[in-house]
């Protein structure tokens, strides 16, 4: 049997089985193999019915007392019976499995093993597996594999068909060089894959997932590796020319823009002008003003003819960026258009239309500039704003909607090298690492809830001096719904607490999107001064007159939420001021508002969070995580990460190509990776 042969190579499967197993992405002996269990289960010696707790799954050892009964409950067939030993007695019922009543022999022992629940006050096992005695001796602790399932195949059928392969397979030859194996102290492939399986301990299984992790990576980063050097290879076809238009919209600017933002903008400038195509990430802080370098180059490209699109994670961030990037571009003479899921068919359609025709040149929207009615007119940049809340492969689809336009993606996050191989790994990187001049560091503070009544006077002089306040409302945790009176609620409070004039409005997660656009215009146009909300102000939002953010429960939030809320003060001349009100003072939350209040530096606190947390859920990453590794863990094997790509490093040309030659599962296809 070879790793290529069909499944259906395994004695047993015909075509029927063949289909279900496809379901589970398993076409070939190989897939098979590599169809890892998602855990194990350990067969334990049999417990005295006595001590059989709830909720638990074991195994306990009797006799059939008295005769099996069968009631018919509606169309479940339930077959029941109490089984003793010395300790006690324990009700079984089986679900439609009748034939069973003929199985269990009265008087002889059986060992049961299922899951012990409460039915009508008394304990009952549910659905339990039947053993022999001697058969149950056998898999006595044994380590079973257990396996995602389909419907129509059972555990055992894919364990049976998985030791029969690994029985018949002849395994490919070891690709990864000896002296690599060594040095990481990997075993050898073909007995990670049998152990994976059928391990005879947990510490097998342990070295077994540790080499088939370092599989894993080596594969992606090698991937990796070609995919970048064949994109930095590829001639683009959409090489623009630049435009002095450019020049003259950069003076008009009301700022001058920083070193940082000079230097970046002639690295965009390089890429695009080049023969090559441009694949780069722009990393600043919050407030860094990576906003206008998206602009300058959107506006490059639909100077070329080109038409430019940015992909935002939010309703709220695309209605802004759209009303501020369509300003600027109007200018221009180029028209930008919005396209969002939540418009109505008819304004999509419109919007559908003039995208097609080429009458739009800038496109800015959300998630639905990838969906695949829009047809674009000689895509030749797109931009992907706050990355990090978007996965590899949404931003590899939005490219795919033209033919190799030039990618930029901006993020705020700052992320460990070792996490950036896996999410960035095919881009170059610039750093806008300098704010602007006339910027103020914000000044921070954390108080306790005794404090709220200064600083609604706090917020209220500032609101006198002509400046705008974010609250971050109180959470709770009940349903969303809760959520809305919830804001509706402190609302009130807040207004109470300010003078009359002062308008107070509010922004949650369930208004509908024109409600919240309005909301946020407003607040924008300077007519709404105090904007009380959940966090749905936290990415990208942008409204420079907004001098203080006061956050209600900030022991609840992360450093990154907290660093991205603080973000969305400090964006003008004015001093800011970031207020967070702590309703608990554990050591924990006051280590965590510790950093905050002492730094203002996203490089900093993202560092201090990664101590504190580990990279566990590191600056909310995890929540894009589309990385489709079978067993690997971007966060938990971070090491093994390291490992792999400095062992890919340290091929030879030779071994290299070699390797990606046998590598054909991969293809080339961005997808695979
Ligand atoms: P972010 O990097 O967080 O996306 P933005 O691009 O939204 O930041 O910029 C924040 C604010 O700073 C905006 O109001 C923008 O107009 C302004 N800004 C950008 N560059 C400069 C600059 N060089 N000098 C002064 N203000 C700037
Ligand atoms: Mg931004």
């Amino acid at each position: 049997m070879k790793y290529n042969d069909t499944i259906q190579a395994v004695k047993g499967i015909g075509e029927k089985t063949a289909k279900l197993f496809a379901k589970l992405g398993v076409y070939t002996i190989g897939d098979l193999c590599e169809y890892f269990p998602r855990g194990y289960d350990k067969c334990a010696l049999p417990v005295p019915i006595a001590q059989a707790a709830e909720g638990e799954l074991l195994a306990i050892e009797g006799s059939v007392y008295g005769l099996a009964e069968i009631k018919k409950i509606r169309n479940l067939n339930l077959l029941s019976c109490t089984i003793k030993d010395p300790t006690g007695q324990i009700r079984i019922t089986w679900f439609n499995q009748p034939y069973l009543k003929n199985t269990l022999k009265p008087g002889i022992r059986y060992i049961f093993r299922g899951k012990v629940v409460r039915k009508g006050g008394s304990l009952t096992m549910d659905q339990p597996k039947i053993y022999r005695q001697e058969e149950y001796r056998k898999l006595l602790n044994h380590l079973t594999p257990i396996y995602s399932l389909t419907e129509g195949l059972t555990n055992n059928a894919i364990s049976k068909a998985a030791a029969q392969a690994l029985g018949e397979l002849e395994f490919p030859e070891e690709q990864i060089p000896k002296r690599i194996l060594k040095e990481y102290g990997l075993i050898r492939r073909e007995t990670a894959i049998r152990e994976i399986h059928f391990p005879k301990s947990m510490d097998t299984v342990y070295d077994a997932r540790k080499r088939l992790v370092f599989d894993e990576f080596f594969r992606f980063t090698l991937r990796l590796s070609r995919l970048k050097e064949e994109k930095q290879a590829r001639i683009t076809s959409c090489r623009m020319v630049y435009d002095a238009s450019l020049d003259r919209m950069i003076e008009n600017l009301p700022f001058q823009l920083t070193g940082a933002q000079k230097r970046v903008w002639q690295e965009i400038r390089t890429d695009m002008e080049g023969a090559f195509g441009m694949n780069r990430l722009i990393q600043g802080d919050v407030g860094s003003g990576k906003t206008i370098l998206a602009v300058l180059a959107l506006c490059l490209a639909a100077k070329n003819g080109y038409q430019g699109c940015i992909m935002v994670p939010t309703e709220v961030l695309a209605m802004q960026h759209y009303e501020s990037i369509g300003r600027l571009l109007e200018q221009e003479g180029l028209k930008t258009v919005l396209l969002t899921g939540s418009m109505t068919a008819a304004a999509k359609k419109k919007v559908y239309a003039e995208i097609a025709s080429h009458e739009a040149d800038i496109i800015v929207g959300t998630h639905a500039l990838i969906q695949e009615t829009v047809q674009y007119d000689r895509l030749g940049l797109v931009v992907t704003d706050e990355q990090h809340r978007f996965g590899v492969k949404q931003r590899l689809s939005l490219s795919k909607k033209g033919e190799e336009p030039h990618v930029l993606v901006m993020s705020a996050t700052p992320i460990p090298r070792t996490l950036a191989i896996i999410l960035y790994g095919d881009l170059d990187i610039s750093l806008v690492n300098e704010l602007p001049a006339d910027r103020l560091p914000i000044k921070n503070c954390v108080v306790d809830t005794t404090y709220r009544p200064k600083a609604y006077r706090f917020i209220e002089n500032q609101v006198a001096l002509g400046h705008q306040a974010y609250i971050i409302c109180p959470m709770v945790e009940e349903s969303e719904l809760i959520e809305a009176e919830n804001v509706i609620e402190y609302t009130e409070k807040v207004r109470e607490a300010l003078p009359g004039t002062v308008t107070v409005e509010y922004l949650h997660g369930k208004m509908r999107p024109k409600e919240k656009n309005t909301i946020m215009e407003r607040f924008a146009a300077g007519e709404i001064q105090v904007l009380v909300s959940t966090t749905v102000v936290e990415v990208g939002v942008n409204v420079p007159n907004a001098t203080v953010m006061m956050i209600e429960n900030a022991e609840r939030f992360g450093l990154a939420q907290l660093h991205q809320l603080r973000g969305r003060v400090g964006r003008g001349k004015a001093q800011s001021y970031c207020i967070m009100v702590s309703g608990n003072a554990g050591k924990d939350t006051m280590e965590r508002l510790s950093i905050m209040n002492k730094s203002n530096d996203g490089f900093f606190i993202a560092g201090e969070d990664l101590k504190l947390r580990g990279p566990g859920d590191f600056f909310g990453i995890r929540q894009s995580g589309d990385m489709e590794f079978k067993l690997a863990d971007i966060y938990n094997d971070a090491q093994v990460l390291k490992d792999a790509n400095e062992a890919a490093k340290s091929l030879t040309p030779e071994e290299r190509d070699e390797l990606l030659k046998q590598d054909t599962a991969g293809e080339i296809s961005e997808t695979a990776l």
